[in-house]
């Protein structure tokens, strides 16, 4: 399994060439929203273009093997975040955690990662 995550998802072409561009014109929005259908990999999409943005190379086509991008593909950049709505009742939150781990799971990301609980921000749920 290669570490650049573009190689590990089947690509929405259209999402990547806008990704591109943006990454090209070295002018990013304040954020960007992946919208979709489930299960298109929008998460995923959001993670390659974070190593293509993190990578050493400073190529849009992240080379997968230097320390930052290593350090996305494994989530614990420090300049990456994963945000996922969590309930604030600790019974709710620990629920949540396992939730989120089976949804994790279920896309193929926890088996290069475990999930990073420090990381975990709380929303206010949607
Ligand atoms: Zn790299």
């Amino acid at each position: 399994m290669s570490l650049n995550l573009w190689e590990n998802l089947i690509v929405q072409e259209r999402a990547k060439l806008a990704l591109e561009k943006i990454f090209r014109r070295n002018a990013y929005p304040p954020a960007l929203i992946f919208l979709g259908q489930k299960g298109i990999g929008k998460e995923a999409h959001a993670l390659a273009f974070a190593q293509s943005i993190n990578c050493e190379t400073k190529n849009f086509n992240p080379c997968g093997k230097c320390f930052r991008c290593k350090n996305v593909f494994n989530l614990l950049s420090p300049d990456v975040y994963l945000l996922y709505p969590v309930p604030t009742s600790s019974t709710e939150r620990n629920l949540s955690i396992k939730r989120i781990e089976h949804i994790l799971e279920k896309k193929n990301l926890i088996h290069i990662s475990k999930f990073n609980y420090q990381k975990q921000t709380k929303l206010p749920s949607i």
